[in-house]
């Protein structure tokens, strides 16, 4: 069954790039800063880039420092409960500054906003909040400041506006202010249909939606003449791609088309569900020369019943068979993966079960998580008298193994000749760029500035438990 799509028209766009310069002319001239401040994944990453390019559009400078920024954005996450608290105790905070200066505008947005109950919240209790909007709004921030700016007059903080609804929408058009210019995410979906049972984001992200091929491809050749060479195409569930358009395509498919663009550049995806994982996919990548040898592979849990419980779809045989299956199409494979402890329910045979299944994978690296209690999400309504002691005892196994298992990964790397991205500056003693491999390995190097953007032979000489150390052939 084709989901719903709803489109955002093209005049719909054109009317926000309209307010955009009708703002900056009523701001006047002069100096304006606007800083956007990220919590959680890619995907908020990607939407604080498009926040960024209206400000721009606005006739904003973007600024880190949030003392001299006339409009705060804070772009936020509710995935986990460590992040929504950090957000308020931040949010709290910028008090003093809205006391000394009335007329700066805070925003708060993104998943938290989509949760009526928070909003209300931030109504009661954030009064320093003017603008409050969920995630299926970011196409019409500017409209959104712009009534702000009105309602919020030259005194200050009289009256604020709120705004989220559940319509789930694909724009195009977007302006966007990326960060850097080596590596550049492209969003190539939203939202999600799997509803794992500990998860909020079909609650706030609404359900999949993909994106016209031929529009994904177009922003990919751009970002490529732009010079961009590691390019990220970020979706909630990428392997689903391309259900309920009106063509034939699929993400194996859409890789092909990218992959196709002339020029030097590196295509990574993410996130995957193991589900979805098919051999279509691996083909797809053992032909694409292009696109990077590594798959983030979430598991989640190595326990059929924990895995059943959290509505995965998957049992750690398929698990293991989809991974035996990528491997054998791409044998330069680097496998890295996310874990969750202390599901509600979780016995200690359902942990060494989980303990064993990433031993037995032996992934490069693996992002594990205490399970954060989301309300609204199923699992939140279940008991979970697991001691919180013995939980943290879990995490801890885990990641002692995982920490054990990536370090011997990457001593196997030592004495390898790899070709890598040089994306960055690095602080790491006397190594001073950093960069990335195909599969995604980090490795520091020393050298000058100026390569940063450029692709090197290295050679490992040295590796610890997070990254490789080289020097430039
Ligand atoms: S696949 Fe599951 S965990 Fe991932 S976003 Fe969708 S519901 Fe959440």
């Amino acid at each position: 069954m084709p989901l719903e799509r709803r489109e955002i028209a093209p005049e719909k766009m054109k009317e926000q790039m309209d307010v955009c310069r009708r703002l900056q002319a009523a701001l006047g001239p002069g100096e304006r800063f606007a800083m956007v401040d990220t919590y959680g994944c890619q995907q908020n990453e990607s939407d604080s880039e498009v926040l960024r390019g209206y400000l721009r559009a606005m006739g904003y400078a973007i600024t880190d420092d949030e003392e001299k920024a006339d409009v705060i954005v804070v772009n936020t996450c509710a995935v986990r409960e460590h992040a929504q608290m950090r957000v308020f105790g931040n949010v709290g905070a910028l008090s003093h500054i809205k006391r000394v200066h009335p007329e700066r505008i805070v925003v708060l947005c993104g998943c938290m906003a989509q949760s009526e109950a928070i909003r209300e919240q931030v109504k009661r209790s954030y009064r320093m909040v003017d603008l409050c909007f969920g995630p299926h709004e970011l196409w019409r921030f500017p409209e959104l400041l712009e009534r702000t700016i009105r309602v919020h007059g030259l005194s200050g903080n009289t009256s604020r506006v709120f705004e989220a609804t559940d319509t789930e929408t694909v724009a195009e058009g977007l302006p966007r202010a990326r960060d850097g210019s080596v590596k550049a995410w492209l969003t190539i979906m939203n939202g999600c249909n799997n509803f794992c049972t500990y998860c909020i984001v079909p609650y706030v992200r609404g359900r999949e939606r993909s994106r016209r091929s031929a529009d994904v491809v177009a922003e990919a050749r751009e970002l490529v003449e732009a010079g961009y060479k590691d390019i990220t195409l970020l979706g909630q569930n990428v392997n689903s791609y391309g259900r309920g358009l009106n063509e034939d395509v699929d993400f194996a498919a859409l890789l092909r088309k990218i992959n196709a663009i002339p020029g030097d550049f590196r295509i990574r995806f993410m996130t995957s569900h193991p589900k979805d994982a098919t051999e279509t996919l691996f083909a797809a990548m053992a032909e694409c020369e292009k696109c990077a040898p590594h798959i983030h592979l979430p598991v989640q849990s190595g326990s059929d019943r924990i895995l059943k419980a959290m509505n995965r779809h998957y049992t750690r045989e398929k698990y293991l068979s989809v991974v035996e299956t990528a491997r054998r199409y791409i044998p330069e494979l680097v496998l890295t993966t996310d874990v969750i402890v202390g599901f509600p329910g979780e016995t200690e045979e359902d942990f060494l079960d989980t303990l064993r299944l990433t031993e037995e994978v032996e992934f490069d690296s693996m992002f594990t998580f205490i399970y954060s209690r989301r309300p609204g999400t199923p699992a939140a309504e279940w008991p979970d008298d697991t001691p919180r002691a013995v939980i943290q005892e879990r995490f801890d196994r885990l990641l002692q193994s995982a920490n054990a298992v990536s370090a011997r990964l990457h001593k196997a790397q030592e004495g390898k000749t790899v070709r890598v991205l040089i994306d960055g500056l690095s602080k790491n003693g006397e190594y001073n760029l950093s960069s990335r491999t195909g599969g995604g390995r980090l490795v520091h190097l020393r050298g000058p500035e100026d390569l940063i953007g450029q692709w090197a032979e290295v050679k490992i000489t040295d590796s610890n438990t997070f990254a490789l150390f080289g020097e430039k052939l």
